[in-house]
């Protein structure tokens, strides 16, 4: 088992030299200016919610439930802990900030009684301190690392959790996927876990759930995020977790043009040694128009999304960066006019955690070829696409009051000729309207989504 390697490797170099150092301030100058934030000061005085409820909370039940993605970015003084739970009920933790810092309290004041996934983004105490807690403490089914392993007893203690909850132990990689109940995280970083400089391979993470999009950086710096854009990732986030607690070495113009986030979070102690988050980080998310929530001023940062808009729920206080427009941080949730075109996903690499990317097969094709509109309540629509033959394909169809929940609306597997339908019947108390209807092909690794409108009237 690797695990067996990484813990022999740990052991050999923790009898040679018992080191306690840790933290993430291996790269922080210490000729550098405080940070003084040249973006608009933040209004913390208020403890209100900042929220903005969807459209679709007040129309009448005609469907399911809309299921909601919640990502938590958990208050923990200097250090990173997110919790994510999924709208299937899984739930996830991205690093533990540091020992006692209150990421096992916060999962336990929101009912998580066992992880499905712990991913531990690099092993520096203020990342992985708070794992050993929670490793010891809630029943954890997966633990993913980068595979690098450090000479701290915060991390011994880690890999003894681990061991301890009997968690299922892997190592990833660029190119590797990670299965989260029906979501996927891609592994976008690092490609090879050496080298002394622990921040730089940062496990970096990009999650999608629907239109709505998240990017986990760690504490990955420039020279990761110059190597993601290289290697031509999708690195498009609508919600950015900041690298390396606003570090002025992570964060890059040219990284941030790509992402172009329009929420920013970042996670840092108030007036933390370090000088987080630094003011040129904070510039530069300003110049994207990024909107900048801190755990600091903000406390935790609660993103509630259903694929389509999000909410913002910050503890307290308001974000810095541009003043929240009724639109800009709030997705349309349903258009009323269908766009032109159709949009593509592009397709990213995403392997099996085990098997390395060997070469590049053709890219995954996926167009919808026709949809019944307009189409009265109560009647019959049908959806046909074209795809890979054996392609796996599903279908989401979205009415004012959430997801159709209708029989018909499985995942289908596309013929020899790539051709996949759907019949489904529209609901007798459907709202009439322009509603969205996604379609996701997926065929060795490759996954690619389009989408289309149809007409309810
Ligand atoms: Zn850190
Ligand atoms: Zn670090």
């Amino acid at each position: 088992m690797v695990l067996r390697k990484s813990m022999g490797t740990l052991t050999g170099i923790a009898l040679a030299c018992v080191l306690l150092l840790s933290g993430c301030n291996a790269s922080q100058a210490v000729t550098s200016p405080q940070a003084s934030s040249t973006s608009s000061p933040d209004t913390s005085q208020s403890s209100q919610t900042h929220s903005q409820p969807y459209t679709a909370a007040s129309s009448p039940a005609t469907a399911s439930d809309v299921a909601n993605l919640s990502v938590h970015f958990i208050d923990v003084g200097q250090g990173d802990s997110i919790l994510i739970i999924t709208p299937d009920g899984k739930s996830a933790v991205i690093d533990g900030g540091e020992a006692s810092s209150g990421a096992l309290q916060y999962l336990q004041s929101k009912g998580i009684k066992r992880l499905d996934l712990v991913v531990a983004t690099h092993p520096h105490s203020d990342h992985i301190g708070g794992l050993v807690q929670i490793l010891n403490s809630i029943p954890v089914a997966k633990v993913v690392t980068n595979g690098q392993p450090t000479t701290t007893l915060t991390y011994e203690h880690f890999l003894d959790g681990v061991t301890a909850a009997k968690a299922k132990y892997v190592e990833v990689k660029r190119g590797d996927t990670i299965p989260l109940g029906n979501l996927t995280l891609d592994v976008l970083s690092p490609v090879n876990a050496t080298g002394d400089d622990l921040n730089h391979n940062s496990v970096v993470l990009r999650l999608s759930y629907f239109q709505v999009t998240f990017l986990f950086m760690g504490d990955a710096d420039a020279a990761a995020e110059a190597d993601i854009l290289s290697a031509g990732m999708a690195v498009k986030a609508d919600i950015l977790k900041v690298g390396h607690h606003g570090s002025r070495y992570s964060s890059g113009p040219a990284f941030l043009a790509q992402v172009k986030p329009k929420v920013a979070i970042y996670s840092a102690g108030l007036s933390n040694d370090y000088g987080h988050p630094h003011a040129e980080t904070l510039a530069a998310l300003a110049a994207v128009g990024a909107q900048v929530y801190g755990t600091d001023t903000n406390g935790t940062v609660v993103v509630t999304t259903n694929g389509s808009s999000y909410q913002m729920s910050p503890l307290k206080g308001q974000p810095r960066g541009p003043p929240a427009a009724a639109t800009s941080s709030t997705l349309p949730l349903l258009p009323t006019v269908p766009p032109a075109t159709t949009t593509a996903t592009p397709a990213t690499p995403s392997l099996t955690a085990t098997t390395p990317p060997s070469s590049t097969p053709a890219a995954l094709s996926l167009e919808i070829t026709s949809v019944t509109s307009p189409v009265r309540p109560g009647a019959n629509a049908t959806l046909t696409a074209k795809t890979a033959p054996g392609a796996s394909c599903s279908i989401k169809v979205y009415y004012k009051s959430g997801p159709s929940t209708a029989q018909g609306l499985t995942t289908k597997t596309a013929d020899s000729s790539g051709i996949v339908s759907w019949a489904w019947k529209v609901g007798t108390n459907t709202t009439p309207g322009s509603w969205r209807i996604v379609v996701t092909a997926s065929k060795d690794g490759q996954t690619i989504t389009k989408e289309t409108y149809f007409t309810v009237s």
